[in-house]
């Protein structure tokens, strides 16, 4: 510890660092930040510094306001699109209450208690997530609108893209950051962009997705344009998910692969398809927590809407990529970039170890392409569909015990309670689609 203090005073030294932004998240998955000064770095790292929590979305009541913020030292990298004189640095941290106990409230705990109750099994998580997102115009005020910069589509180049030195800037600012980006893309839909960044345990992906969203808003400001991770901003295109490639592993070796099977998948992958495929319709109303997430779960726009496995096919929920040995991994495809990733990662790696754990056999793969069966055809398969919308989400996640608990008590309570808040004040209000159809006709 003491070790680790020293190491960060000295990069804060070299590096001529002013400014320590202490970072946490909040239930909805927003991040939030205290900046300090470098004088004020020792009490931080010591674990002495106090905020008011009652102000925090999902967090506590005024009465209990006084809470810590803990900084997990391997977490310390310098903001590389802040000014190198006076540089800025982040630290992400736990909260603790004012007695010092870990909070139950706090998202990334309770990843940190989900993943040991795998570590208990035996079992390390892997992440490999994929992020899409949209670059959009500025208005005159600067404010955000759905005009796209570019009319290109997927793998398009220059002219069309006219995303790529946005994107380029972004994978440079997030190699100096420490992430090893993978790959960079134009996406289907006009104005859509993808980075991938390569795999790793749950936690550091977890980190790694809140740090991403910021590095891409940051970068897409400096060129003038709005970042948007908003599932489904225009209607007739493609919306944006988070694909969430997942697979256990023990001792350092994969177990979603078998060799001695024909198709390479071991029991524990199965059942952990399994696991998945149970608690889906429960766990979207984390992996895809908002009214707008349910209008990209659509046909015909490459979003999963049935809850089935396949190794081929795209309009499932859950693709078997090909690649096998210590590659061996599922596709979760429905989550959404506007989800909190600590609920997320949560919620998917307890319901794939409920499957494990009781050996829930999943249903033979699907390989046809499922928008274009019939109802009784899917039915036949015994393949059901994700939740329409957020209030059949959450009617859904009440019921389910299993994805309560991978939240925890507290953080399903506040959860449920704002975003009932949120669906309620969507239902009843007149929008303007409804001006536009009804109107003129009654
Ligand atoms: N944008 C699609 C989705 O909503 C995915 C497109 C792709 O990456 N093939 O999930
Ligand atoms: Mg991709
Ligand atoms: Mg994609
Ligand atoms: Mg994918």
């Amino acid at each position: 510890e003491e070790h680790r203090k020293a190491e960060i005073m000295e990069r804060v030294k070299e590096k001529g660092v002013r400014f320590i932004r202490l970072q946490f998240t909040d239930v909805l998955g927003i991040l939030k930040n205290v900046a300090i000064p470098v004088s004020q770095l020792e009490k931080a790292l010591d674990g002495e510094l106090m905020f008011d929590g009652s102000s925090i979305a999902g967090f506590v009541g005024i009465e209990e306001s006084d809470m810590y913020l803990v900084p997990d030292p391997d977490t310390f990298v310098v903001f590389p699109w802040r000014p190198a004189v006076g540089a800025v640095a982040r630290l992400i941290c736990d909260v603790y209450t004012k007695d010092r106990k870990p909070f139950v409230g706090c998202p990334r705990y309770n990843l940190k208690r989900v993943l040991k109750e795998a570590e208990m099994m035996g079992y390390t998580m892997y992440v490999g997530p994929e992020v899409e997102f949209f670059l959009f115009l500025l208005d005159d005020q600067g404010r955000p609108t759905v005009r796209t910069h570019d009319e290109a589509t997927y793998f398009d180049l220059a002219p069309t893209d006219r995303g790529e030195d946005a994107r380029r800037d972004m994978v440079m600012t997030l190699e100096d950051m420490g992430f090893e980006v993978e790959a960079s893309h134009h996406e289907v839909a006009p104005g859509q962009h993808e980075i991938d960044f390569k795999y790793d345990d749950a936690l550091k992906i977890a980190d790694a997705i809140m740090t991403f969203k910021l590095v891409v808003h940051s970068i897409a400001q400096r060129h003038g344009l709005h970042a948007s991770f908003m599932p489904k901003p225009i209607y007739g295109r493609n919306g944006s998910g988070m694909h969430t490639h997942q697979s256990l592993a023990r001792n350092g070796q994969n177990v979603f692969f078998d060799p001695a099977r024909p198709d390479g998948l071991s029991d524990t992958a199965r059942y952990y398809i399994g696991g998945i495929l149970k608690h889906a319709r429960a766990f979207s109303a984390v992996t895809n927590p908002t009214v707008n997430s349910y209008k990209r779960l659509v046909p015909g726009f490459e979003a999963p809407v049935y809850m089935a496995w396949s190794e081929t096919n795209r309009s499932c929920l859950i693709r078997v990529p090909a690649k096998r040995g210590s590659s061996t991994r599922i596709e979760v495809r429905n989550p959404d970039p506007a989800c909190n990733p600590y609920l997320a990662l949560a919620v998917m790696l307890k319901a794939g170890l409920d499957g494990v754990m009781n050996r829930i056999s999943p249903p033979e793969p699907v390989n046809q392409n499922i928008y274009h069966m019939s109802e009784e055809e899917r039915a036949s398969l015994g393949v059901e569909s994700l939740p329409a919308n957020l209030a059949e989400a959450l009617e859904e996640l009440k019921m389910n015990q299993v994805i309560r608990d991978a939240m925890g008590e507290h953080i399903y309570e506040q959860f449920m309670r704002v975003k009932l808040d949120e669906w309620n004040r969507y239902q009843r209000f007149v929008h303007p689609w409804e001006l536009d159809e009804y109107l003129a006709l009654f």
